[in-house]
């Protein structure tokens, strides 16, 4: 059956080498399909009166409330240009602790008694909807006798319109609470949290003399996955239902070459991407970079940055458009954070910054950052975060996928730390001696080619090793996995920064009082950002994140290293945590105990499914092919004995086979058994999982591999590594 497969996997290959191109009908002209089906600031202004459009920019950029004469406006507007795309339907999008995103369809026509149909959209309909609120996790925040939750339309992420082959939907972004008012979804803590920073910022900004009154956390998402054949996909339960591989014997080393990297794209990889893309822009995502990544088969796409928000559902949007389009190119998008053991995993870079609403980037150092004090105050107030935040950020990547990754070597470590960079990391030494007084030059750089042009280098290298890296004029969080919404990482950075610039806007104040002029000011910010950079450099790491001796000094700086989900996500309820969500009004302990319930139910139910994959795919797929390779050898030994040839490596072949066939069936047994048990609390059940069931299932596996590599390929049920990664 494996190589049935392969044979589907190369003919479809083949059509498509000979065919394919033929087949996606004519190029994309980009500037004309952006956005097109985007209910856009631009097509607002040209769809709605005046005074509507005027009244729900005011909402959009300034937070002001929406009153329900506007909204109909807005509804009836929206109708129209829907149904004018043809579509027929609308839905509230929203963003359930779950992961993935959720939506009802609802038709837009009514009938009218006479045997036709109208099509109507109130404003009410357009600002609250009510799904059924029970069949999403609340985390224990009500019982299903309460199960009202509404979702209400969150006017700052425009309207889309989703076309699905013979039909067309009208999707709202919306936030999902319930009926008491408290989170259930993703969305409604990263706005809150929104509001809180640019309230901070805004007053820091105003000690610096700005005028600016609104700032707006940018967030740029750039996500890796991997595209394999589908005839791979398909034959793999594991990949199916655990979106990984759970057995799989490592291809030989050296295949994985470097080339992969920024290589040519594969021309069927390529027009799938091309596709993705013209989706993309036609819903108005700014996709802007494509490339391979690391590992063969993996890539990588990017958007410009937009408002965090906006780019929350864009990332959501990007992340289910890879999904969508794949099979239509013979190809299935793995989004997982290790689709394949011994390969390099997938992550999320959340590129992160603020801007005002005078369009400055409050981390853009400009060309002399040592007398940039404002940058300065930003940047260290962001260095504070994640020192006196590091358990919250962690916990904020923590989920089952991703401890494949972080600490792997391949992706950042499991302890936080922020890479500054050798410009940024001497003025901030400056600073701490009592003030910046110069900025490092990188200097020209001189490929020694007289026609080409001397570019101006970077006053440092970039570090691949930090989970949390300073990338010239924005921080780069670079631990987040491929599969997360990155809502709740850019919440957990907005509420953290919030409290720094709240506590050293407080400090400054005190230090001010009294006194007035440049040179005062000027002085007491230095003193303050000396004190709190000596308080916090600790955090401050440019070296290898990769090296055991980063794990030692860590410790000694007094650093977290929380290695697992498990030990990660109590951190999301520690009193520090908990006392500034709710300072900052994002999410109540109630709401974040919710939280912590379902992540630490949706990482036992992960190993839970996984496990149980392993058991029947060993059962299924591994154990009797095992058996008929052990049968046809035992013939052949038999066979030789009784033409009178003994066979001394025949029989220890034999043997070895047996031995193993013999270890995998007792193993699958034991993991079988072991999943078979009860908890008296979910941490208990989590801690279990990780200590008792994760190595069970690293045993079995390698067993299981090394059966792969035994028994001859037309017997192997399942696609292998090498076939999956380099057949494309
Ligand atoms: P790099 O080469 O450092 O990865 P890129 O320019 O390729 O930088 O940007 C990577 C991502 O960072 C892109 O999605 C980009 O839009 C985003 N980005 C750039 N500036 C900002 C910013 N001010 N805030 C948030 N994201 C940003
Ligand atoms: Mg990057």
């Amino acid at each position: 059956m494996g190589a049935g497969v392969l044979k589907d996997a190369v003919a479809g290959i083949n059509t498509w080498a000979t065919q394919g191109l033929r087949q996606t009908g004519p190029m994309l002209k980009v500037g004309e399909a952006y956005g097109t089906l985007a209910f856009s600031d631009k097509t607002q202004q040209a769809r709605l009166p005046k005074a509507v459009y005027r009244s729900l920019r005011d909402t959009i950029t300034h937070g002001k409330a929406l009153d329900i004469s506007t909204a109909d406006a807005v509804a009836t507007a929206l109708k129209d240009w829907a149904l004018e795309h043809g579509a027929s339907h609308f839905t509230h999008w929203f963003q359930p602790m779950t992961g993935v995103t959720a939506e009802k369809h609802d038709s837009f026509y009514n009938p009218t008694g006479d045997g036709r149909t109208l099509a109507e959209f109130s404003g009410k309909e357009l600002v609250r909807g009510e799904p059924d609120a029970s069949s999403f996790p609340s985390g224990g925040m009500r019982s299903t006798f309460e199960a009202r939750g509404y979702t209400a339309w969150d006017p700052t992420s425009p309207p889309w319109i989703l076309m699905n082959g013979n039909n067309a939907t009208l999707v709202i972004p919306t936030a999902f609470v319930s009926w008491t008012g408290e989170a259930l979804d993703k969305k409604t803590p990263l706005l809150r949290s929104m509001e809180a920073l640019s309230t901070q910022a805004v007053r820091v900004l105003r000690l610096f003399g700005s005028t600016a009154s609104r700032v707006t956390a940018t967030c740029g998402p750039e996500q890796e996955y991997f595209l394999i054949d589908h005839n791979f996909y398909f034959a793999r339960p594991d990949l199916i239902n655990a979106g990984r591989t759970l057995f799989g014997a490592r291809p030989p080393k050296g295949q994985e070459l470097e080339d992969q990297y920024f290589g040519s794209i594969p021309e069927r990889v390529l027009a799938c991407m091309a596709e993705v893309e013209a989706e993309l822009y036609r819903v108005g995502v700014p996709i802007k970079t494509r490339h391979n990544e690391v590992a063969p088969s993996q890539y990588e796409v990017a958007p410009i940055f937009e408002s965090a928000n906006v780019a929350t559902d864009h990332q959501m949007m990007t992340m289910e458009t890879l999904k969508r389009v794949a099979p239509r190119f013979g190809l299935a998008c793995l989004i997982h954070e290790k689709p394949f053991a011994g390969v390099n995993g997938s992550g999320k870079h959340v590129n992160w910054s603020m801007s005002d609403d005078h369009g400055n980037n409050l981390l853009n150092p400009g060309d002399t950052p040592h007398d940039n004090m404002q940058f300065l105050f930003f940047c260290t107030a962001v260095i504070r975060a994640v020192d006196t935040f590091q358990g919250l950020l962690r916990m904020a990547v923590a989920h089952a996928g991703n401890d494949h990754r972080l600490g792997a070597n391949e992706a950042p470590p499991a302890i936080l730390s922020v890479f500054l960079g050798d410009m940024l990391t001497d003025i901030f030494e400056q600073v701490e001696k009592g003030g910046a007084k110069r900025t490092k030059s990188g200097g020209l750089l001189d490929m020694g080619v007289s026609v080409l042009p001397k570019l101006p280098r970077d006053a440092g290298d970039r570090n691949r090793t930090s989970p949390f890296a300073f990338t010239g004029n924005k921080f780069e969080f670079r631990a987040v996995g491929s599969t997360q919404n990155v809502a709740f990482p850019s919440t957990c950075l907005n509420v953290a920064v919030a409290e720094s610039l709240d506590a050293m806007a407080s400090e400054l104040e005190k230090m001010l009082a009294g006194r007035k002029g440049a040179a005062a000011f000027n002085e007491a910010v230095a003193a303050l950002l000396k004190k709190t950079v000596k308080a916090h450099k600790r955090i401050i790491f440019n070296g290898n994140g990769y090296a055991d001796s980063w794990q030692k000094e860590a410790a000694t700086r007094g650093l977290l290293n929380l290695k697992t989900t498990v030990d990660a996500l109590p951190e999301i309820v520690k009193p520090g945590v908990v006392r500034t969500f709710e300072k900052f009004k994002v999410l109540s302990e109630r709401e974040l105990h919710a939280r912590y319930e379902v992540n630490l139910e949706n990482y036992s139910k992960t190993i839970n499914v996984e496990a149980q994959l392993m058991v029947l795919m060993a059962n299924r797929y591994i154990l009797p092919a095992a058996l008929e390779y052990q049968k046809r050898v035992a013939e052949s030994v038999s066979a030789a004995k009784q033409a009178g040839v003994a066979s001394k490596e025949g029989g220890k072949h034999l043997t070895r086979i047996v031995g193993l066939v013999d270890r995998f069936r007792a193993l699958t047994e034991t993991l079988s058994t072991a999943l078979d048990h009860g908890s008296p609390s979910a941490e208990k059940h989590a801690r279990y999982m990780r200590d008792k069931i994760v190595p069970m299932m690293g045993a079995l596996r390698e067993v299981g591999d090394q059966i792969e590599l035994l028994i001859p390929h037309e017997l192997y049920p399942l696609p292998t590594y090498r076939e999956m990664l380099f057949v494309k």
